[in-house]
C-alpha cells in the first residue's frame, strides 16, 4: 500500500492501543518490522499488539533472548535485534519459519538487510518530546 498513515499519541496507553489495533489485523505468515530509538516506545507498541493477538503473556524486552513467543488466536514471535551481532545470528533466528508458524513483529527491524526481499510492513515510532510520539506507517500490511 502506498499511504502513509501517521498518527501522534501522547501516552504509553495510546500506543499500546495502536498496537492492539494492529494486532487484531494481524494475520499469519504477517511480518511487521519497528524502527525507532531506544526509548520511542516499540516494545509498549508490541505490548498492544500481543493483546490485539490475545495473548495475556507479559511483553517484555526480549533482551537476553533474540525472540520471544505469545501465543494467542494466532502465534506472535517478538524478535528484538538490538544486540544482533552479525548475518549469523540473523540466519540462525530463523524468519522464515516463524513467519511460516504466525505473525512476526521485529524491533530494530531496520537491521534487516533489504536486500533480503523481505516483504513487510514498516512502521516507525519518533519521540516528539515528552511523553509524543509519532507512529508512522510507512508500508501496511498486504492485503
Ligand atoms: P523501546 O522499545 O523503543 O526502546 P519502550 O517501549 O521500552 O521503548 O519504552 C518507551 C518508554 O517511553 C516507556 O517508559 C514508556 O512508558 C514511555 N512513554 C512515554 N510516553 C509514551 C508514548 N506516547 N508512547 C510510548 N511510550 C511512551
Ligand atoms: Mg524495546
Amino acid at each position: 500500500m502506498a499511504t502513509t498513515t501517521s498518527l501522534e499519541t501522547s501516552s504509553p496507553e495510546e500506543t499500546e492501543a495502536a498496537g492492539e489495533e494492529l494486532g487484531r489485523r494481524l494475520q499469519k505468515g504477517d511480518l511487521v518490522l519497528l524502527r525507532g530509538e531506544l526509548g520511542a516506545g516499540k516494545t509498549t507498541f508490541v505490548r498492544g499488539v500481543a493483546r490485539g493477538i490475545g495473548s495475556a503473556a507479559p511483553v517484555a524486552s526480549p533482551t537476553f533472548q533474540l525472540v520471544r513467543i505469545y501465543p494467542g488466536r494466532l502465534q506472535l514471535a517478538h524478535v528484538d535485534l538490538y544486540r544482533l551481532e552479525d548475518g549469523d545470528e540473523l540466519r540462525d533466528l530463523g524468519l522464515d519459519e516463524l513467519v511460516d508458524a504466525g505473525a512476526v513483529v521485529v524491533e530494530w527491524g531496520d537491521r534487516i538487510d533489504k536486500r533480503a526481499g523481505v516483504d513487510a510492513a514498516l512502521i516507525s515510532i519518533e519521540h516528539l518530546g515528552g511523553d509524543r510520539r509519532l507512529i508512522r506507517t510507512d508500508r501496511d500490511l498486504r492485503r
